[in-house]
């Protein structure tokens, strides 16, 4: 049944929106809610699911990037399982709201509770973080068809891009997503609060610590320059294809991957598989390549110190690499860019919007391996061009993506609404 994460204090006055997703923690729509309720008058509730729901959601996510066979959703017996696990949710919802409250749906996997909840009166917003810029037949077309009745209970739709909207919403509104610079994430640490992170954490000393797990030949030399990826282990970030980018790098330079403890995520069944993938490249490498990849398993029981250990992460980085295949919008680099970091990421979604080729990072194509190690390359030998852009970067960011602007954005999307 819904958990409540964050709920407005009794007696205060009603919150603005309540927000539901599909989890409290992991990935970016998660970090998104925590940021945003510290700065909006906001519920916030995560919904609960069975393995079979979260491989269907899961399945639906593939779909909406053209990453799934869209004929699987005519087995009758998915939809059922997606709906069978959210009808007692949406009335447990209905029995709460009022005529004129508004409740934001995050994603595919919280969609449907749009008919319960508009048939109790509320309005109900439908905010979906991910998509590709592909033909709809390759995927989104079949999630719109099967998902048809919950698009019809909801009054208005929320994208990053337009390209990822279904067609004919009712109202459709374009919001880029945002971070919080104050946050333990972002918040500035000293290059000595850097060190210590590090060392604690075992990446650097080879020490064992709790909520987090180094897996390396070596610890990582105090002098190395750093590649960093931040990811869950989903194969759209192609985390594989980022260790393969070790190959011809610099001798001291030293790729770092981290990822949130897969086995953690309830509604991602894949992260352990992906980790094995990565695991399988690694063995297939030179001795000297392995000993300069460093895999970092980040928990998240303990959110602060999750977000502090990212945060060290990025800070301790020369280049930060995004090389997804596909990506909604791409908070890391968001988090990376704020820092004053340089950054390579993968032409494609929202990672197109937040960088502009040669002025505030590169953009490359993830599918040319040695277009992107020219790109490291390029930024690891050059630390004029990445002050530069570091500079645009964070200044960019503080321009467009705060939680300051989002929360304005959303009282448009509700005013709207009402
Ligand atoms: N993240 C984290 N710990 C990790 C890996 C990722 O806190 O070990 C966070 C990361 O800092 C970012 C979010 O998860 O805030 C990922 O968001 P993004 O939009 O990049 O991708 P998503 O996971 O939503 O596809």
């Amino acid at each position: 049944m819904l958990t409540p994460v964050w709920e407005v204090e009794p007696g205060t006055e009603k919150p603005l929106v309540v927000h539901v997703n599909a989890t409290a923690t992991g990935g970016g729509v998660s970090e998104l809610l925590r940021g945003l309720v510290r700065h909006q008058h906001a519920g916030w509730a995560v919904i609960a699911g069975t393995a079979d729901f979260y491989v269907m959601t899961k399945y639906l996510h593939h779909l909406l990037h053209g990453n799934a066979d869209p004929g699987r959703l005519d087995d009758p017996a998915l939809m059922r399982t997606y709906r069978a696990t959210l009808a007692p949710q949406g009335e447990w919802f209905a029995q709460r709201v009022t005529r004129g409250d508004v409740v934001v749906l995050h994603d595919p996997q919280t969609l449907g509770l749009a008919p319960a909840i508009e048939a109790a009166g509320a309005r109900v917003v439908w905010h979906c973080h991910i998509g590709a810029d592909i033909a709809p037949e390759r995927g989104p077309g079949a999630v719109w068809r099967a998902l048809d009745d919950e698009l019809a209970a909801v009054d208005a739709v929320v994208t990053t891009l337009p390209e990822f909207a279904p067609p004919n919403v009712r109202e459709l509104f374009l919001v880029p997503p945002a971070i919080d610079p104050a946050a333990p994430k972002n918040r500035e640490l000293t290059q000595d609060e850097v060190a210590v992170v590090l060392a604690e954490i075992g990446l650097t000393t080879g020490r064992v610590s709790p909520g987090v797990t180094v897996i390396q030949e070596k610890p990582l030399p105090y002098n190395a320059r750093v590649v960093l990826q931040v990811s869950r282990w989903d194969r759209l970030k192609d985390m594989p294809g980022v260790v393969r980018c070790v190959v011809g790098l610099p001798q001291d330079a030293h790729i770092v991957l981290a990822g949130t403890e897969p086995t953690e995520i309830p509604d991602d069944l894949e992260g352990l598989a992906v980790l094995a993938e990565v695991r399988d490249v690694l063995t297939g490498l030179s001795e000297a390549d392995r000993a300069r990849v460093h895999l970092v398993n980040i928990s998240l029981k303990q959110p602060e110190h999750n977000a502090r250990v990212v945060n060290a992460l990025q800070r301790r980085a020369d280049v930060v690499l995004q090389k997804s295949l596909q990506e909604g919008f791409g908070l890391t680099v968001t988090e990376a860019m704020v820092k004053g970091r340089a950054v390579v990421a993968s032409e494609v979604g929202g990672l197109r919007q937040q960088i502009t080729d040669g002025y505030n990072g590169l953009l490359v194509d993830p599918a040319d391996l040695d277009g992107v190690r020219a790109a490291l390359v390029r930024l690891l030998a050059d630390p004029a061009l990445r002050r530069e852009f570091g500079e645009r970067a964070r200044a960019g960011v503080l321009e467009r993506y705060t939680m300051r602007r989002l929360v304005e954005d959303y009282l448009k999307v509700i005013a709207g609404v009402r």
